[in-house]
């Protein structure tokens, strides 16, 4: 009888196995030709200014509908993709794409827009990145300066010759670079001035419940001193109300980006939202 159940459980496993790895293999092989079908699009999220409550950038988030799936969080196919080498092929793509609304953006009346691009440690590691974004920046006419690019602590763990030349490339194209998701991985902090990071960007997970966490706040305020002293900008993200944006203002937090002003936009809907609200632009009007 034990054996029997053995026996039963181990089927049960077995199977439960192989749905999931179906899947994997189906979102695999359907994220080769996501870019063909026209499966994937980008969404682009405010980040304010929390003295002037003025939009001077955008965050691209990419977005991947599965036509049998439905829509796939990148919280899942991003890691997909760099584990089966596509990482390189969807990143090329949303810098190309980013770059290209940005300059839309800027001839449709908000010259003064920049975008923020998040970029996959095995992304920035290949040799060809660098290379690959100053032909785009050249090929689109975009200056450097409207592009930040939003990496996470875990790319200076193996800070070799090889991405040090690359972000070298990089700033030298005038393009900056923000830690995303700061505070949650790598607590060697020497990297911050060895590699001229301009941001540090809040991890969400410190800030959504900061009215509710003395423990956050502590946090937090210990962040923004850092960075004010290192002369960095902060910006937290994840701020979902008033209070926590008033908050983190009066700490001296430079930056916010939440639902309390905008979940992600489709790009038609950008310029009527900056638009709509004079004070939150920083732009010439159309
Ligand atoms: P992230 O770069 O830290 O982006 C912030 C995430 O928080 C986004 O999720 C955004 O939609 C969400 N968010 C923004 N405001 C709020 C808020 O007020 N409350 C809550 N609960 N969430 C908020 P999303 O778009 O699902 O992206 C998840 C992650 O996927 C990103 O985290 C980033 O690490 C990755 N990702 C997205 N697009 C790309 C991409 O083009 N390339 C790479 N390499 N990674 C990407
Ligand atoms: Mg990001
Ligand atoms: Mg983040
Ligand atoms: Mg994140």
């Amino acid at each position: 009888k034990a054996k029997e159940s053995g026996r039963n459980q181990y089927r049960y496993f077995q199977s439960g196995m192989s749905e999931q790895l179906s899947q994997q293999l189906c979102m695999e092989r359907g994220l080769r030709n996501a870019i063909e079908l026209q499966q994937l699009s980008i969404q682009y999220q405010p980040k304010v200014c929390l003295q002037s409550g003025m939009i001077e950038s955008v965050e691209a988030l990419l977005r991947w509908e599965h036509p049998q799936i439905g829509e796939i969080s990148p919280e899942v196919f991003i890691p997909l993709a760099e584990r089966s080498g596509q990482i390189g092929m969807l990143g090329d793509w949303v810098l190309e794409n980013a770059i290209r609304q940005c300059v839309e953006w800027h001839k449709a009346g908000l010259p003064e827009l920049s975008i923020a691009v998040n970029v996959s440690p095995a992304q920035l590691i290949r040799g060809r990145f660098a290379q690959t974004l100053a032909r785009l920046l050249e090929q689109y006419n975009l200056a450097g300066q409207f592009l930040l690019l939003e990496l996470t602590e875990s790319v200076f763990l193996e800070a070799g010759q090889e991405l040090r030349q690359s972000l070298s490339v990089i700033q030298g194209l005038g393009v900056r670079l923000a830690i995303d998701d700061f505070g949650t991985g790598y607590s060697n902090l020497a990297y911050l001035k060895k590699f001229q990071v301009s941001q540090l960007k809040i991890d969400r997970s410190f800030v959504t419940n900061l009215m509710d966490s003395v423990e956050n706040q502590a946090i937090v305020t210990a962040i923004v001193q850092m960075a004010r002293s290192l002369g960095l900008t902060t910006i937290a993200e994840g701020i979902e109300d008033k209070q926590t944006a008033d908050f983190l203002g009066q700490l001296g937090c430079d930056k916010g980006q939440g639902y309390h002003w905008s979940r992600p936009l489709e790009a038609a809907q950008m310029p009527g939202f900056l638009l709509a609200d004079t004070p939150l632009l920083k732009a010439t009007a159309i």
